[in-house]
């Protein structure tokens, strides 16, 4: 409101003064882009009380892990990262790893210069002339001081930009403005910038643990994945694959559906986990083998996540999605465990989940043609299962052992950014 009466104010002086028209100059980039400064500011951490430190520390390794290679200067100050890129090129792989960093509301790609009335509205003028906005736009000023120590407030800066605009011959506005330029002052600086860039949200991955993420290669597991990342989780894979040997899944989409997940959290792990003991080691179990595949899958997941210390299992399971995807059947899959199971996806409908795996980039993949696990079991499902007839089918069955057995059958693929280490056994 503050600002509104400002603009109201100096725009009521200004009316009626001839407006300077600055001819020639727009074409230039003002001032060198090679100065660039990029602001990222911080949502829910905010939140955190006296865990901040902990979380604002994951969420700049995730940021240095997410730019590897790249050459730049990382500060920390008050409510945000200034990071300064080494180069033109580099700015716009700071950017890409933006992008995909959970953890930040926002970032500003701009300018820094020093606290000062007078050098704030030079550099917001070669601000305004470098993004090329011509006359008669509509411009809103948002203008804030996060250091109120200096001899001017807010105020008196969206004044100065307000003149400088209006002799540019830009309209300054409050409601339906074309662009904007924001201005923030700290201790040491101040930053103009034209481009704010809303951030992923959520919470730096790690901050809430890990988690043990079943992978199908299908369109919503992914969407699942990157729901547990940005609530703070570090994913373990678990893919089941039906081949004679995990070869064959190595080299199929799954590694790369992980590899696309991977932009959101550096670096990961998959265990590749053959199905074929639990094939032939059922008994024809008709219309609950799904479930009990399911129940299979869950029992090795519980086991990977032990012995990786983490804290839940998610599955991309969406409640009616399918006739097996019901209250009942879930229930009956998670006999007998003692994880938490978790299924962010829960209040989907498919075309919300198709929609958030092409934003995330997984759904081209996902949609390629794949031998699943689950395609190979019962066509009929149930659809209401009694958790006492799929006890007793459980305890037939020996699925502990068989998830035993499995996950000593398994491969585990680690990779690190830009590389993968040999596929070796678990243990
Ligand atoms: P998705 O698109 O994720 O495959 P879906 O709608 O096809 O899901 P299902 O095939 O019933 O549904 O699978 C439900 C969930 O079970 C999956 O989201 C995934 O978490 C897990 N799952 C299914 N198949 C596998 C597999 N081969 N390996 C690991 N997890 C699996
Ligand atoms: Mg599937």
């Amino acid at each position: 409101m503050q600002s509104q009466k400002t603009q109201q104010h100096v725009r009521g002086r200004n009316r009626g003064a001839g407006l300077r028209r600055i001819k020639g100059e727009r074409s230039q980039a003002y001032p060198a882009a090679k100065n660039k400064v990029i602001t990222v500011r911080f949502g829910e951490l905010w939140l955190r009380g006296k865990n901040r430190g902990a979380y604002i520390n994951m969420l700049r390794s995730n940021l240095i892990r997410l730019m590897a290679g790249e050459r730049f200067a990382l500060e920390y100050g008050y409510d945000r990262f200034i990071i300064r890129p080494g180069s033109d090129s580099g700015l716009e792989a700071i950017k890409g790893g933006l992008s995909h960093l959970f953890g930040i509301s926002s970032y500003e790609i701009g300018y820094a210069t020093e606290p000062s009335l007078a050098r704030i509205s030079r550099l917001a003028r070669e601000v305004l002339l470098g993004a090329g906005i011509r006359e008669g736009e509509k411009l809103r000023i948002n203008a804030h001081r996060t250091y109120k120590g200096l001899s001017f407030n807010s105020m008196d800066i969206t004044r100065e930009v307000i003149s400088i605009a209006e002799s540019m011959g830009i309209d300054p506005q409050i409601r339906d403005y074309g662009r904007e330029i924001f201005i923030n002052v700290t201790k040491d600086s101040a930053y103009v910038s034209m481009e704010r860039i809303k951030g992923l949200g959520g919470l730096p991955v790690g901050t809430s643990g890990k988690g043990v993420v079943l992978l199908s290669g299908g369109i919503d597991s992914p969407v699942a994945a990157w729901y547990a990342m940005k609530r703070g989780i570090k994913p373990v894979y678990v893919h089941f694959h039906g081949f004679p040997n995990a070869g064959e899944a190595i080299a199929s989409k799954v590694p790369r559906i992980v590899s696309i997940l991977s932009a959101y959290s550096p670096g990961s792990r998959v265990y590749y986990v053959p199905s074929h003991l639990f094939q032939a080691g059922t008994l024809k179990s008709g219309r609950f083998e799904l479930i009990l595949l399911k129940a299979f899958m869950l029992r090795v997941a519980e086991l990977v996540a032990k012995s990786e210390d983490a804290e839940a299992i998610f599955t991309g399971e969406s409640l009616g999605q399918v006739a097996s995807q019901t209250a009942s059947n879930m229930l009956a899959e998670q006999y007998g465990l003692k994880m938490q199971i978790l299924r962010p996806l829960v209040g989907f409908d498919k075309q919300e989940i198709i929609n958030k795996a092409m934003a995330i980039g997984t759904y081209e993949e996902s949609i390629k043609p794949y031998r699943d696990v689950c395609s190979i079991n019962a066509r009929n499902p149930a659809t209401r299962t009694d958790v006492a007839t799929i006890a007793r089918l459980i305890k037939d069955e020996r699925i502990q052992g068989l998830a035993r057995r499995s996950l000593k059958a398994s491969t585990i693929v680690d990779s690190q950014q830009g590389g993968r280490e040999t596929p070796h056994p678990p243990g």
